[in-house]
Parts: structure tokens; sequence; C-alpha cells
């Protein structure tokens, strides 16, 4: 089942664990300051990373929801 991914950009603080954590999901806009999704019905195969990402945002921005 494929994932949804969103970020709370009101929340969301510009600190750029998403990317790292997964860099074919998540981009930072840099003039904003704020992650973009680039891939907001991740694989399967990326939901590992996709958690770590989630887990590790400072600002708890990001939701991870199945279909
Ligand atoms: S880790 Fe969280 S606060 Fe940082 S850019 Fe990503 S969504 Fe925003």
């Amino acid at each position: 089942m494929p994932l949804k991914v969103t970020v709370d950009l009101a929340a969301c603080q510009g600190y750029a664990c998403c990317m790292t954590e997964a860099p074919t999901v998540f981009d930072l806009d840099e003039s904003a300051g704020k992650a973009t999704v680039l891939q907001p019905s991740p694989s399967d195969e990326q939901r590992a990373e996709v958690e770590n990402a989630a887990r590790t945002c400072p600002a708890k921005a990001i939701t991870v929801t199945d279909g």
C-alpha cells in the first residue's frame, strides 16, 4: 500500500534532517526555509527512510499515513 507524506509548513523550521534521512522524498526550499515534498506517495521500499525522517524531524512537522 502506498504511503502518504505531508509536511506541516507552519511547524517546519527548515532543519533539513528530513532531506538527510530521505533525500528522494524531501528537499529544502532554501528561499522559504521550508521542506518540500518531492514524492508525496513514496513506495513501500522508501517506508523506512520516510519513517526515519518523520521521527528525526525536530519540529515533528512530518506526517506519514498509509494510503
Ligand atoms: S526535518 Fe522537519 S523541520 Fe526540518 S526541514 Fe524537514 S520537515 Fe522541516
